[in-house]
């Protein structure tokens, strides 16, 4: 990359929090104050007893209340993020065949993890141009549909339907979505994330919101005696969740962050509060790209556009890798692009944790920087 130039952004235009990052993200500062003050009382004691539990429990209680999930629906967690979920998946959701809307990185992933698996059928892909996003085709051939509620490759965020019609499970890798866009959980059977993105905590954990139908999908798939690693077998990490705790050993700050996240957003309001403060802050963000000489939406759709991740084209004479580094000399962290997309491009998360007003200030920011380059 050529030299930065040295760019000083006045005191006003620089946010009064200036981590932008689409995950890891903001984590709040009172949050981790907090955690801190809980000195010898929490962190470094077991995870099998009340202290650890009590934690697990209310971010039980907390993500069903938050999401006004119906009866019989369950909140399973497990360690090893998303990432990790998708492996768990191919064992213990996927009888046979799935459906793969793939529009983007992440959702490519799972679909290649899919496709590798020797007890599987190779999955249906229903692929679009990263951008834009496929809808899901019903398919009596399916026995899963695997949604993405928001690309976060890209910034494209999907509508969660169930297909018509047909009976298969519908299973939403909601990492980058969750807490932060509106959904309907009568439209799932497994919805899950990590909680470093909306959820402003940290990584290395797996959140699964079932339905009953997903649950006794995740039965049904045990009982066959498939061989699956007990890391990732679904029925261990429903058990355990029960219990209120996970299989083998979380990180306690990760689950302690979460809790406070989940309470501070049911203070506010709970997920229609969050749904606001997202879209007001990505509103803010395209209507700046909208009207800039230089900057666009790269999502051409305005209903296609993400209300937690951000993606703003640039024209060929505004490098973004300058303006994210001049950014970044000035405490604005982590503007950049995906970097698999390879455009030039700026990616900006709009989760609820992010103030709208530190979007405003980010945009003149960028401006002010553009006009001096
Ligand atoms: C971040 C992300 C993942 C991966 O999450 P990990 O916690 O790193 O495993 C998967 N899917 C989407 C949509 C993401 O945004």
């Amino acid at each position: 990359m050529p030299d930065l130039p040295t760019i000083h952004l006045p005191a006003e235009l620089i946010p009064a929090d200036g981590r932008f990052g689409s995950g890891p993200s903001k984590v709040r500062t009172e949050s981790l104050l907090e955690l801190g003050v809980t000195g010898s009382s929490y962190m470094g004691t077991s995870h099998r007893k009340e202290r650890v539990r009590s934690v697990v429990a209310a971010i039980r209680e907390g993500l069903r209340a938050f999401f006004s999930l119906p009866d019989g629906y369950e909140v399973v967690l497990g360690v090893g993020g998303a990432t990790a979920f998708w492996d768990a998946a191919a064992f213990g959701l996927i009888e046979r065949r799935s459906q793969h809307l793939v529009f983007g990185e992440f959702s490519a992933k799972f679909a290649a993890t899919v496709d590798g698996a020797p007890h599987l059928e190779k999955p249906e892909r229903i692929e679009a141009a990263p951008g834009t996003r496929p809808d899901p085709v019903p398919n009596p051939d399916v026995d899963v549909y695997a949604l993405t509620h928001n690309e976060t490759s890209t910034g494209v965020t999907a509508p969660i339907a169930r297909p018509r019609g047909v009976e298969g499970i519908v299973v939403v890798d909601a990492t980058s979505g969750a807490g932060a866009i509106a959904v309907d959980p009568s439209q799932f059977d497994a919805y899950y994330f990590s909680p470093q993105k909306a959820f402003g905590s940290e990584g290395g954990l797996w959140v699964a919101l079932c339905s009953p139908f997903g649950i006794s999908r995740i039965e049904r798939v045990a009982a066959t005696g498939r061989w699956i690693p007990r890391f990732l077998d679904l029925r261990t990490a429903l058990d355990n969740s029960r219990k209120d705790q996970t299989y083998n050993t979380p990180g306690l700050a990760t689950l302690y962050l979460l809790r406070k996240q989940i309470d501070m957003m049911l203070d506010q309001g709970g997920l229609d509060w969050a749904v606001k403060r997202s879209l007001r802050s990505s509103s803010i963000l395209y209507d700046w790209a909208e009207h800039s000489e230089y900057a666009s939406p790269f999502v051409a759709r305005p209903e296609d556009r993400s209300p937690s991740v951000v993606t703003v084209d640039l024209v060929d004479d505004v490098p973004a890798d300058i303006v994210e580094g001049v950014l970044r000399d000035n405490g604005i962290l982590d503007t950049f692009g995906y970097r698999k997309l390879g455009r030039n491009q700026l990616r900006v998360a709009c989760f609820p944790n992010i103030d709208p007003t530190d979007i405003e200030k980010l945009t003149r920011a960028v401006d002010f920087v553009v006009e001096r380059l």
